[in-house]
């Protein structure tokens, strides 16, 4: 009997899996191994929306296993030393694994390969599966990544895509390999209240219903925060319990408006990934810097907390902000409204507000959240660099009803249409509501007098 190991990292998915396939083909049988890793849990990145959210998508991988006549082998701890272990005790020759897209997983790999090489097993790492085109495939002549958007979703739409995988129908799994018990959202604290379920099962449930439903109207619909027309697949496409080449391809087929406006989306996931892949250092450093020195200390850590507790006293900020916290995931316009809030009106360090993110967000990512920040910020990619969110006027664009400042600032409930957005002009019926952090004309001054915009 010959036996290889799988190690599931950000693939937790039994649908197009070329590296679970590889690892079926090489071998009579197959340890499917998931290890809790210990350096993601020291570097504080396993916040407790996004640990619920793995609970219930390694659950889930494991009864689709089960299905399949075998099962998920879980480990916590150093996942070298894990993956090792798992190894030796099932005899495996080989371990496969998906290529990761990060410095992280770049050092995990190298670290790995060495640690099996020198015990006289083989690391085979297939093509990366995060995005929908792997980070550096497509490049401009003269750099190693593309560093504006446009150009790059031009090269990226031309790309021929690899076939979509089906699911292995039998996953045999040698006897004698030991699991942990699987973790569980029961055992966990902090997690928000309306957070998503996670898994393959509810991911490709929710994907099916999207596309018969929702795609269609994507383009018109993507913007309008009560409509709260998007996919929602974010923390699906993080986890891996969804393909990117798999969406692509099928909202390729479906074509039409709808359908080309996600896939542009789908771009700018691939886009992000692979800036930070060429550029590992944007996670935490400015990726073109506007020499900001950022307002830090005293009265603006009342105005980061204010703003972090939904209390800015613009409506739409506030229920974005609420809207987080409650559901570990707001709508990309709530996104665009609050970062620009706090890095331009504010003029605060967009890493204050990353780091706020990644401790909510169930799809907080590292490529798609800092450098989407950076873009807000105006340190990253964006062409405009100094444009700045008018939280008043983005409200009654996007949310011209009030219902979805309504739904999460409920002290303003009383107040009609629009007319939620500037709560201040109806003091009589805003009830508890706090009156405005500061004036946006005072917040816009001091920004471009930072920036040097005369
Ligand atoms: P849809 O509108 O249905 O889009 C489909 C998919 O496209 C999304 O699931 C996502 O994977 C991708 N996508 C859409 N917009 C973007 C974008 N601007 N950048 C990268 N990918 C995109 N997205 C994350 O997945 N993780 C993050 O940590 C994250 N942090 C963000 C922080 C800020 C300040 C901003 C402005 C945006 C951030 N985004 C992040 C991007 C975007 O807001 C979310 O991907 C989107 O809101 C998720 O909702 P959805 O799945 O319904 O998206």
């Amino acid at each position: 009997m010959t036996v290889s190991v799988v190690l599931f990292t950000s693939d937790l998915r039994l649908h197009d899996n070329p590296s679970l396939l590889a690892a079926l083909a090489s071998a009579d049988e197959v340890v499917p191994l998931f290890v809790l890793d210990a350096g993601i849990e020291s570097a504080g990145f396993a916040a407790p929306n996004r640990r619920a959210f793995l609970a219930d998508c390694l659950a889930d991988l494991d009864a689709g296993l089960r299905e399949r006549g075998g099962r998920l082998v879980v480990r916590s701890g150093a996942v070298v030393d894990q993956v090792c272990r798992a190894a030796a005790e099932s005899g495996a020759a080989e371990v496969h694994l998906a290529a990761g897209v990060s410095a992280y997983a770049w050092r995990r790999e190298d670290r790995l390969r060495a640690a099996l090489e020198a015990d006289g097993r083989r690391l085979r790492v297939h093509d990366a599966v995060i995005t929908a085109v792997p980070p550096g495939a497509v490049t401009p002549a003269a750099s190693d990544h593309f560093a504006v958007f446009t150009p790059y979703f031009r090269r990226w739409s031309q790309e021929r895509l690899r076939s979509v995988r089906g699911a292995p129908r039998v996953v045999r799994v040698p006897d004698g390999v030991g699991s942990e018990r699987l973790p569980s959202r029961k055992d966990l604290t902090g997690i928000s209240a309306g957070l998503a379920r996670g898994g393959e099962t509810a991911a490709r449930t929710q994907w099916s219903a999207w596309r018969r439903g929702g795609l269609a109207g994507y383009a018109a619909g993507h913007d309008d925060l009560s409509g709260d027309a998007t996919s929602r697949l974010s923390p699906h496409l993080h986890f891996g319990t969804l393909s990117p080449v798999e969406l692509v391809r099928s909202a390729a087929r479906q074509g039409g408006a709808g359908p080309e406006a996600f896939v542009r989306q789908l771009c700018w996931r691939d886009f992000h990934h692979q800036v930070l892949a060429a550029r590992p250092e944007s996670a935490d450093a400015d990726y073109r810097t506007r020499h900001d020195r950022w307002r830090s200390g005293g009265p603006v850590e009342e105005e980061i907390t204010a703003w972090r507790e939904g209390r800015t006293g613009y409506p739409v900020v506030d229920a974005a902000m609420r809207q987080l916290r409650h559901q570990g995931w707001m709508h990309n316009r709530g996104r665009l409204l609050t970062a620009s809030f706090l890095t331009k009106t504010l003029y605060v360090d967009w890493r204050v507000g990353a780091r706020h993110f990644l401790e909510l967000l169930v799809d907080g990512d590292i490529a798609d959240n800092q450098l989407n920040w950076q873009w807000v910020a105006g340190t990253g990619t964006d062409s405009r660099p100094n444009r700045v969110f008018n939280p008043v006027a983005q409200g009654k664009r996007y949310d011209p009803d009030g219902g979805y400042v309504r739904r999460w600032v409920p002290e303003l409930d009383g107040l009609e249409g629009a007319s939620v957005h500037e709560p201040w002009k109806h003091r009589g019926t805003a009830g508890a509501y706090p009156p405005p952090l500061l004036e946006l004309s005072e917040g816009l001054a001091r920004f471009k007098r930072a920036r040097d915009l005369g």
